[in-house]
């Protein structure tokens, strides 16, 4: 096993030392997206002898394809296999996969897991990242769990709810008067300077590792089928990367003959992945949607996740911060399932592409679903709006029902 350089292809050894790789991310500035993020790299011709090889990875919870030894180096938190729901719609299925219902409510516990794990297996008790808000949540939860210790560094302005959660599992929490890349940037120098391990994302090549488990879960959950299309949020790019990474060990392997295809989907207020597919001449504006889990300027998996839209013939979506909110309400009150703006682009974008190109007869669908509605509340104020509070009295009851009618 070892991390590969995706711009220049130099080869570094798997070790907490290791981030970007250093020929190729010198003169990374903040205005782009960083060069030098390292792809984890497996020997799958020595893997691929194993008989039954699915059952005996499923058997070793994936290890062989983790740069991890002992499963007892994880949290003993359930993260990961999150519910996957299905539903029949006329001649296609779709499927909505919950990662909402991982330990601390998203998507970025599978990284966290994984940073976590590889720290305790390096004897390493400190790990620090920088966050607009999930990753710090995420991380404080996983390492609570852990008995390690998180320090998190996060824009002052961060949703409150996301940022009692850091508290409340006992991380140091780090408010710094500025931006998430000025967070960025400083988290890694104090991680430096004081000797902690980082999990800042796409920096750390784990946090995309620890993303690529939903395809796994996605091919167990579909009985051992890959499914015809998958949509996913898109802030730095590392949720997609990761799932094209996971897709691509099963493909590696002869698992599966082909990658789903994977629609990326971001809002009209930051789409600086999506808006700059096809073109080599990247333009980056500054991000404003109330989806704020995928409000990203620059992203920091940029370069992987375009070239693996490029490989695979994946697509981009765009949605406007109100399709997000309609999409919140429908997944809602016609699922259930209460999720944040960011998660709830994902399902915008599949009503988006449904109405613009359509699907196949017989299409399975997957809607990768990110992070909980109870995160981020007052997203949603401008849609929930609250009836005034009556009498307790039973006449007063009626007339409230009467004027809810009109
Ligand atoms: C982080 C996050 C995303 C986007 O993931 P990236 O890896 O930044 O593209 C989407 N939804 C939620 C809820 C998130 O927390
Ligand atoms: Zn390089």
């Amino acid at each position: 096993m070892i991390f590969k350089c995706i711009n220049c292809g130099a080869e570094y050894p798997v070790s907490p030392e290791t981030y970007l790789c250093p020929i190729c991310s010198k003169n990374n500035d903040a205005k782009h997206p960083p060069l030098g993020v390292l792809q984890t790299v497996y020997d799958y011709n020595k893997l691929k002898t194993t008989p039954d090889l699915f059952s005996y990875l499923e058997a070793e919870a994936f290890l062989p394809l983790l740069p991890v030894n002992h499963k007892q180096s994880f949290s003993s938190l359930r993260v990961g296999k999150t519910p996957m729901y299905e539903f029949k719609l006329g001649n296609k299925t779709l499927f909505l996969k919950d990662d909402s219902q991982n330990p601390t409510y998203s998507y970025k516990d599978r990284a966290s897991n994984l940073v976590s794990a590889f720290a305790k297996e390096n004897k390493i008790t400190t790990i620090a990242t920088a966050s607009t808000g999930n990753a710090g949540s995420s991380l404080a939860g996983i390492c609570a769990s852990q008995g390690q210790q998180a320090i998190i560094f996060v824009p002052a302005s961060a949703p409150k709810a996301k940022l009692t959660q850091i508290m409340m599992y006992g991380a140091t929490l780090v408010p710094v008067e500025g931006t998430y890349d000025d967070c960025f940037e400083l988290s890694i120098a104090a991680s430096k300077q004081f000797g902690w391990y980082n999990r800042n994302t796409a920096y750390n090549p784990l946090t995309i590792e620890g993303k690529k488990t939903a395809s796994y879960e996605i091919f167990t959950d579909m009985h051992k089928q890959a499914p015809d299309f998958i949509f996913v949020p898109v802030g730095d790019g590392v949720i997609i990367s990761g799932i094209y990474r996971g897709f691509e060990d099963l493909l590696k392997l002869g698992i599966i003959n082909k990658i789903p295809t994977i629609v990326a989907v971001q809002s009209a207020g930051s789409s600086n992945l999506v808006g700059n597919l096809g073109s080599n001449q990247p333009q980056f504006s500054a991000s404003n949607t109330i989806a704020d889990s995928i409000a990203v300027d620059v992203p920091r998996n940029y370069y992987m996740a375009k070239k693996f839209l490029e490989k695979y013939e994946g697509k981009g979506v765009i949605v406007e911060d109100s399709e997000i909110l309609e999409a919140a309400s429908d997944l809602s009150q016609n699922y259930g399932l209460f999720t944040e703006p960011a998660s709830a682009a994902a399902y915008a974008g599949y009503q988006k592409y449904a109405g613009k190109f359509g699907f196949p007869k017989n299409s399975k669908i997957v809607i990768q679903l990110t992070g909980s509605g109870l995160k981020d509340l007052d997203a949603v104020k401008s849609i929930s709006k609250f009836p005034r509070a009556i009498k307790p009295k039973l006449n007063e009851v009626e007339k409230f029902l009467e004027e809810r009618k009109k």
